[in-house]
């Protein structure tokens, strides 16, 4: 796609020089960018009108994921700074973020307690915020959450995510979205379901994945896995402190209603250890 994709430092409407691809998502590029007027880099993610076209469900999405954007600013949430269009692409400019995914973080193995304990508060903080909002993300997994150059989390992609107005007079979602092993049960399941209750399960499998080094409910048969995420089926490794397998399980609970809350989450003890030197991040 030679054409479509902008060349390295080509102008966009005199108001930045792009730069290298940093990262390709399902229909989207995002670019390193540096400001004319200022120099300050940010990252822009260039979606394709044409590819915008051929897709009905796609306008409505980036719409939500922009009006998402723009409702939830907080500091561990990836902040939009302008939206600009042509004929031909939809240019999103966004802070930039260097540190890159914390799934690359996770890929080189389990991560020491305290340091996990970092990452989840910053998780949680953020989608507690989103929540206030009434957003639910929807798409929580460690591709999604990145790191800046301070080694805080940033929560991105809110491609899929929810707003009030999707839900429908039940107040409960409908849509079958997420990836399977990040997905709460009752999502599976496709009958209505909590947004927020949805992301707190994907909170404790991020959690799990952050402590062990691998994912709770895994197989190579699809159904298999479907099983064990409806039923809660996992095993907890020995090495969790007693309060990380407390926080764990009252996390990954199938029935929602029975799901731990962001509200206890944040008074049980795992949470509000301090540790005694601040954590290195890596
Ligand atoms: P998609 O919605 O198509 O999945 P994403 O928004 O997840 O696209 O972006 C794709 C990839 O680009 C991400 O996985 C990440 O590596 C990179 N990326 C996205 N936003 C930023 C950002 N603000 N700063 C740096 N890299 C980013
Ligand atoms: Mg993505």
């Amino acid at each position: 796609d030679a054409p479509a994709t902008p060349s390295a430092s080509k102008l966009l409407f005199n108001k930045y020089k792009l730069g290298r691809l940093l990262g390709q998502g399902t229909f989207a590029k995002v670019y390193h960018a540096r400001s004319v007027l200022s120099a300050d880099p940010v990252a822009i993610k260039v979606i394709q009108q044409d590819q915008v076209r051929r897709d009905p469900s796609l306008p409505a999405q980036i719409q939500r994921e922009i009006s998402v954007m723009r409702l939830v600013r907080h500091p561990n949430i990836v902040e939009i700074k302008e939206v600009m269009a042509t004929r031909s692409r939809i240019f999103v400019v966004m802070e930039l973020v260097r540190g890159g995914e914390l799934f690359s973080l996770v890929a080189r193995g389990r991560l020491p307690e305290d340091l996990a304990r970092r990452y989840f508060r910053q998780l949680v903080s953020a989608v507690d915020f989103c929540h206030s909002r009434g957003v639910s993300h929807r798409d929580l997994k460690p591709e999604n959450l990145l790191l800046d150059h301070h080694g805080d989390l940033k929560v991105s992609d809110f491609g899929l995510s929810a707003l009030p107005d999707q839900t429908r007079q039940d107040g409960m979602l409908h849509t079958q979205c997420g990836t399977p092993a990040y997905v709460a049960p009752e999502v599976l399941l496709s009958k209505g379901y909590d947004g927020a209750k949805a992301d707190l399960w994907s909170c404790g499998v991020i959690l799990f994945v952050l402590l062990a080094g691998f994912l709770p409910f895994q197989d190579e048969n699809l159904m298999r896995m479907y099983r064990k995420v409806y039923r809660a089926e996992y095993r907890i490794p020995p090495w969790f402190s007693p309060d990380a397998r407390r926080l764990v399980s009252r996390l990954l609970v199938a029935d929602p209603e029975k799901r731990v809350s962001i509200s206890e989450i944040l008074n049980l003890p795992w949470i509000r250890r301090a540790d005694p030197h601040p954590p290195i991040p890596i």
